[in-house]
């Protein structure tokens, strides 16, 4: 055969593989040019899957009477007209192939009214050719009705999947939508059945509870440090640079056999990334059970011109232009909401919602006045905590009264409620567990994930005044490293030295230590200590932070803090929950695991049979 130009109807069935793979692309398509047109109101009906019919209905801008036919040709948009412009798009269409491509294999129906016409225009294209062209009354906005998608492409047809599958899959796209735009009014009609509607409270949370119900909805946790994400991307966590990330995330107990939970959207814009949904993911490190996958959905706020949404052209993947910093910004964002909000693991296995502070009522067990009284009395009378001389540091020396604030600084509300009830030391467990009681129940503390919690925060804060506190040694001591070992030093020599751990090439694998931060001083054998940092950073410990310096504090603090098997006294004890309540994560270690359990009072009595 001659080399020949395809006819249009031939190059636009070609083409229309690409974007309309299934009666949900069809649906995705025109959702996202009602959108474009400022449509408030969104109404879909389908039947059999939409095989049969896909009808969207708007109320948006519509289109002028002289520029519908237009709409059918292919690279026909009203939404870009340079190259440039796709550096900086704000609408989800721009290629000009969604009406040319659905037409191509289905007979389509548009009709449209646009501000400012008196009379709609009704469009019937049949397989890429032009059926019908009339004036008619309508209302304004515009009404797009596919019928017999794929009846000319048997192959296509082949694919399709059961009504209901293709049904789910076109609520699944209705939905995104409605959780990108809670502003907006959805609603989704199959064979007759209302399936979804959202209400365009623009709230996102009413989305969520109608996407997945009030049960799910409620054990799902804003994604803000400050703010709700209600409030919008204003409130929203922006990092150095970054995405501001928002959103909402499951708390750990709502874990999932799969990814599929994980919704992100760009600029509102749902998208695709199994590198970013695997941020999200590692966030969850240690709280979720192995092999299972938390719920999330993850709004990115970011500059057009650092994103490329011109992929592919169901504009499902996005290239990002620096992927390792939306990547940092989604996995802290969600990390720290988890840290800061995780609820402290019951006694039993469970997680139980555990008491914030203590109860307004004065509970009968309560002597004298209060708490706070009655543990200045256990400390002696209010002069005890200058009396303790704690064997161990708890805090870094230099700043000894510093209040171990925020793990960044920036993003500290002035004011908070205070996430751990003020606790009284009862004893110490097997010289590892601290054993307290709180208001509502009995709390078992991990001496030494409650102690590494303190330090970390501690340490942070003095960094961030660039005030870590060092320790220099009488004699420098020469310390004979691992490749390994040596690899790291020579990578971290600058920022180490700022944690007041002061390293200095001595020729090969030698290096002489100089100094060692503080909170290391009293700990002996510094060189061990030193040996077991560099190896604690080598390893790549999963911290909680996954910047540089919260990666070197922790491995510091690691060393620095009392271990298990450490018999305490009773005011070092004090001491350190005293800390460890001022905290601003108090539930987690570093590592992200939990620094206590809780019974409550409640279950305490059911175990004995009380009730
Ligand atoms: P694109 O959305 O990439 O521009 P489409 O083929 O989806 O390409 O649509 C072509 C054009 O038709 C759009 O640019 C827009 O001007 C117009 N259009 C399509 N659907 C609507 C709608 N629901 N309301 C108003 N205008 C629309
Ligand atoms: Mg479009």
């Amino acid at each position: 055969m001659p080399i020949r130009v395809l006819a249009p109807e031939v190059a636009n069935q070609i083409a229309a593989g690409e974007v309309v793979e299934r009666p949900a692309s069809a649906v995705k398509e025109l959702i996202e040019n009602s959108l474009d047109a400022g449509a408030s109101d969104i109404g879909v009906e389908v039947r059999e899957g939409g095989r049969r019919l896909i009808r969207v209905q708007d109320d948006g801008c519509g289109i002028p009477p002289d520029e519908v036919r237009m709409a059918f040709l292919r690279h026909a948009t009203s939404k870009l007209s340079t190259t440039e412009d796709l550096g900086h798009l704000t609408t989800l269409g721009f290629r000009g192939e969604a009406l040319a491509s659905i037409a191509s294999v289905a007979q389509v129906a548009l009709l449209t009214r646009s501000q400012g016409s008196d009379a709609a225009t009704l469009i019937r294209v049949a397989e890429g050719h032009e059926v019908e062209h009339s004036l008619v009354g309508a209302p304004g906005g515009t009404t797009v009705t596919v019928e017999h998608l794929f009846a000319n492409v048997p192959a296509r047809l082949k694919f399709l999947k059961q009504a209901a599958t293709e049904a789910a899959h076109i609520q699944q796209v209705v939905t995104r939508y409605a959780l990108a735009y809670p502003e907006r009014r959805f609603s989704l009609v199959s064979d007759g059945k209302l399936l979804f509607q959202a209400t365009g409270t623009g709230k996102l949370f009413d989305v969520l509870v109608k996407v997945y119900g009030l049960e799910f909805a409620r054990q799902m946790i804003a994604l803000s440090a400050d703010g709700d994400a209600d409030d919008g991307p204003a409130a929203s966590l922006h990092d150095r640079g970054g995405p501001a990330v928002s959103g909402y995330v499951g708390a750990p107990a709502l874990h999932r056999a799969n990814r599929g939970y994980i919704s992100l959207f760009v600029n509102r814009r749902w998208f695709q990334d199994s590198s970013i949904a695997y941020a999200v993911v590692q966030a969850y490190h240690t709280l979720l059970p192995v092999g299972r996958y938390p719920v999330a959905v993850v709004f990115l706020e970011m500059d057009p011109q650092d994103l490329d949404v011109n992929v592919h052209p169901t504009k499902a993947e996005v290239r990002f232009r620096q992927p390792n910093a939306v990547f940092a910004a989604v996995q802290r964002a969600v990390r720290r909401t988890l840290v800061d909000q995780a609820p402290i693991p019951a006694a039993g296995g469970s997680v139980t919602a555990v008491p914030q502070a203590w109860p307004q009522e004065t509970p009968a067990v309560q002597v004298g006045g209060g708490w706070d009284a009655r543990r200045d009395a256990l400390l002696g009378a209010g002069h005890a905590r200058s009396e303790v001389q704690p064997s161990f540091a708890l805090h870094a020396a230099g700043t000894p009264d510093a209040p171990p604030t925020a793990s960044t600084g920036h993003d500290t509300p002035p004011e908070r409620a205070p996430l751990l009830p003020m606790l009284r030391v009862v004893g110490q467990l097997a010289a590892t567990y601290i054993v307290a009681e709180g208001p509502d129940g009995m709390y078992l503390i991990d001496q030494h994930a409650a102690h590494e919690r303190v330090l970390y925060e501690q340490m942070l804060a003095d960094h961030a005044r660039r005030g870590v506190a060092s320790q220099p040694l009488l004699e420098p001591l020469v310390l004979d490293l691992t490749a390994d070992q040596v690899a790291v030093a020579a990578e971290e020599l600058a920022l180490l030295g700022e944690m007041g751990l002061v390293l200095e090439p001595f020729g090969g694998s030698s290096y002489l230590l100089r100094s060692v931060p503080a909170i290391l001083a009293g700990s002996g054998q510094p060189e061990r200590a030193v040996v077991e940092i560099l190896d604690g950073l080598a390893q790549r410990d999963n911290v909680v932070d996954a910047s540089h310096e919260a990666r070197a504090i922790t491995a510091i603090c690691k060393r620095a803090a009392v271990k298990g098997n450490s018999p305490m006294s009773l005011p070092e004890m004090q001491e350190l929950v005293r800390r460890l309540e001022a905290c601003r994560s108090p539930r987690t270690c570093p590592h992200g695991r939990p620094t206590m359990v809780y019974m409550s009072a409640a279950e305490l009595a059911r175990q004995f049979g009380r009730i």
